[in-house]
């Protein structure tokens, strides 16, 4: 008994094909079958590539608020504004001064920043 392709056509034994060059109807089911197989592997590899890089971005975030409390926290806490006692003497405003150099640079503050926050 002849192969017939999905189209009803008689298939060539010689050529596997029918006169339009269509496969046989049970290459066609086959090949169906290899198509839900490959579907199905690639959904499953989805998932997991999914998961793999959720969990990936987890572990990164996870790593960089790390980094951050680790390293930039001491950096972007704010600074200690100094303060200078109305009776003091001449090492204590030097004193001032350095901290208050020190301030400016810690603050990153603007010029008009620093002169609203001085007064
Ligand atoms: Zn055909």
């Amino acid at each position: 008994m002849a192969l017939k392709c999905a189209y009803g056509h008689d298939v060539n034994s010689e050529t596997n094909t029918c006169s339009d060059g269509h496969p046989p109807k049970e290459d066609i089911a086959v090949a169906n079958n290899m198509e839900k197989l490959i579907a199905d592997a690639i959904q499953s590899a989805l998932v997991t590539f999914t998961h793999n890089v959720a969990t990936q971005a987890t572990q990164q975030q996870q790593q960089q608020q790390h980094n951050i409390s680790a390293e930039d926290l001491p950096n972007t806490r704010k600074p200690v504004r100094p303060k200078l006692e109305l009776n003091c003497n001449e090492g204590q405003w030097s004193f001032f001064e350095f901290e208050w150099k020190r301030y400016k640079r810690q603050a990153r503050l603007r010029d008009a920043d620093i002169r609203d926050d001085m007064f």
